[in-house]
């Protein structure tokens, strides 16, 4: 029976990797997306740049096809002025003439505005490229740690439920049994207990001297009267941080 605990922890303590590892992997999307977020965050002011340039060239664009058609009213009136025979045309084709070219010089000055934008938002882009290069860079970066991440994560997880059923199989069909009958029981999934300081570890219960005996011997499985986990114990040597690898002796 000894040898049957000692079978025990040591499945107990892969269970836990198992677990610990499954819930590591189910965490990767949500940290993906923190990383994406930060990185939208640290690359919003390149894309404000990036669209303060977009739409100072737009607006150049729409100033130019206005400036066009201020031009071709300006031609027009003169030539009406060239052909006026007669004092109220002429005046009319003057005035149509500088309403027309003050037209096209506001125009011109908010075509210049719009050309400074556009190049300053140039500019600044070109002097931070490398800046945000190093951004892009070091976050795909994060990402391929990530991806790097889950591939040896999930080997792992693959290697350890093979070593699992490898485990599982060795124990006698009895104790197979109560272990997973306590196993899917357990919220937290943990079946046995270290019997520590005179408790049950996993519930604190105080254990009955006899009891704590019984469990020293190790010779049957002994459940803890509160918790229903099998209890087990380790020498003080041997004790450790719970979960982690017991040495058997
Ligand atoms: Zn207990």
């Amino acid at each position: 029976m000894k040898a049957e605990l000692e079978q025990l922890v040591a499945l107990q303590n892969v269970d836990t990797g198992i677990r610990r590892l499954q819930s590591d992997l189910e965490s990767i999307p949500r940290r993906r997306a923190e990383i994406e977020s930060e990185f939208d965050q640290r690359a919003f002011e390149f894309k404000a740049l990036q669209q303060t340039g977009e739409a100072a060239r737009e607006t150049r664009a729409a100033l130019d096809r206005e400036l066009a058609e201020q031009r071709v009213r300006m031609e027009k009136a003169e030539r009406d002025l060239m052909a006026s025979n007669n004092a109220k045309v002429y005046e009319a084709a003057i005035r149509e003439r500088d309403a027309a070219k003050k037209h096209i010089s506001e125009l011109e000055t908010k075509v210049l505005e719009q050309m400074e934008a556009a190049e300053s938002a140039e500019k600044q882009l070109a002097e931070r490229q490398p800046e945000f290069a190093r951004l892009r860079e070091e976050h795909e970066e994060r990402l391929r740690a990530f991806e790097e991440q889950t591939r040896s994560w999930t080997e792992e997880l693959e290697e350890r439920r093979r070593e699992r059923e490898r485990m599982f199989g060795a124990l006698p069909p009895g104790i197979k049994a109560t272990y997973q009958r306590i196993v899917a029981r357990i919220r937290d999934g943990v079946a046995l207990a270290e019997a520590r300081g005179g408790a049950c570890s996993a519930c604190r219960m105080t254990l009955r001297p006899q009891i704590l005996a019984e469990i020293r011997r190790g010779e049957e499985i002994i459940l803890c009267d509160n918790c229903n986990r099998i209890l087990y114990y380790q020498p003080a040597a041997q004790q450790t941080q719970h979960g982690t690898t017991v040495s058997a002796t």
